[in-house]
């Protein structure tokens, strides 16, 4: 069954939302398609002590503040999920789910096909808004294959509980690493294995401040002024509670990467190794981007070359949330109005052209 509407957007995490916001209050006749079965996006799969580097204030979607948590400055995943389950009915956003969408071709006419495993839709636009989570990105670092212990990523780490006694690697020195590592630092034999030197940022800078550096340069790069290097300039991870308590328990001492595996752990270049039950990796990830390969689109390092969130080469695509080259910021709760704002003013605009 193919059914027309003038926009779609891919994705109902909090990019797709905020799209839907701004597309319905310009009046554009738009569908959300979402793979998840209920709303939140990767909120609903954070490992179980994750909480906002920002207070609530600071992590608020267009038109909705969300709501303080009870007794907590900074809110846990699940109110993120419940804040985002209220936005998306409050505002009647048209969210279909699950739906999947496999691909996005182009028609012979002024179209774009939009291929789910519920049928195909016909439309004037496309926002793709699938975020990053659903792409974790592992290094290849030899060996890995042979190790016989557990080997995770972020995505998939719940808790401590599953490795109370146990030797565990954890590689990364971002926000994830670090807050993996101090939530493992009590109850396990932690190694915790970065690049370079953990850069924390100072205790009182959390994601306001993250926030106010990444618009500061904004501001700069649009001015024609010198780029500040915005929130990379300032550090690597926020000292969140946890993790400041871990770090000024001397548990989080970090280790620089080891060169390979072997069965049973990690070894360095000098020889030096570690016996692991598990090596958690909290080594990032990729924009999820496997829907749009049709279009042939793709430019260095995996992205495809924007301008602003428009596609350079397909006019009728819009990358929203997806980090810096597709909006200061935007990969963030609050960072992702601005853009989303944009895309629906340009999308809008498009839709009068025809
Ligand atoms: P997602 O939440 O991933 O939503 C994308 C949606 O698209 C999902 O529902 C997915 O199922 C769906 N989808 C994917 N592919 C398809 C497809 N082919 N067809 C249909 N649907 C599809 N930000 C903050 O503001 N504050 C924080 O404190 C903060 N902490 C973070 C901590 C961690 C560990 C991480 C990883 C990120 C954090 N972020 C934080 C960043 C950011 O807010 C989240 O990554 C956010 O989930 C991104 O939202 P999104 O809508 O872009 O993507």
């Amino acid at each position: 069954m193919t059914r027309h509407v003038d926009v779609v957007v891919i994705g109902g995490g909090q990019a797709g939302l905020a799209a839907g916001y701004h597309l319905r209050r310009l009046g554009v006749d738009f569908v959300i398609l979402d793979a998840q079965d209920t709303p939140g996006g990767a909120w609903q799969h954070a490992w179980d002590s994750l909480h906002l580097f920002s207070p609530a204030a600071y992590s608020s979607l267009p038109g909705r503040p969300m709501p303080p948590q009870t007794g907590q400055m900074y809110p846990d995943a699940a109110h993120v999920v419940g804040y985002l389950t209220e936005y998306e009915h409050r505002y009647e956003l048209p969210v279909h789910r699950p739906v999947r969408v496999s691909a996005v071709h182009r028609e012979e006419d002024a179209f774009l096909r939009v291929e789910t495993d519920s049928g195909t839709w016909r439309t004037r636009a496309v926002i793709s808004a699938t975020g990053t989570w659903w792409r974790p990105f592992l290094p290849a670092v030899p060996g890995r294959s042979g190790f016989r212990g557990r080997q995770l990523h972020t995505v998939d780490y719940r808790g401590p509980r599953d490795f109370a006694g146990k030797q565990v690697v954890v590689v990364g020195g971002g926000n994830s690493g670090a807050q993996i590592a101090a939530d493992l630092a009590y109850d396990t034999e932690l190694t915790w294995a970065t690049q370079r030197p953990p850069r924390f940022l100072a205790d009182d800078i959390d994601g306001r401040a993250l926030f106010d550096a990444a618009t500061a340069r904004r501001r700069a790069l649009d001015q024609g002024r010198a780029d500040s290097g915005g929130v990379a300039s300032l550090g690597d991870i926020v000292a969140v509670p946890p993790v400041r308590e871990a770090r000024d328990a001397g548990l989080l001492k970090a280790s620089p990467t080891f060169a390979h595996l072997d069965r049973d752990g990690v070894v360095w270049a000098d020889g030096t190794r570690a016996d692991a039950d598990a090596v958690i990796w909290c080594t990032g990830f990729r924009p999820t981007l496997g829907h749009l390969v049709p279009l042939g689109l793709r430019g260095p390092r995996g992205r495809i070359p924007t301008v602003g969130t428009r596609a350079v080469d397909e006019p009728r695509l819009y990358l929203l949330g997806y980090g810096d080259w597709t909006g200061p910021a935007s990969a963030t709760l609050i960072g992702v109005g601005r853009p989303a704002r944009d895309t629906a003013r340009s999308i809008a605009e498009l839709l009068t052209e025809r």
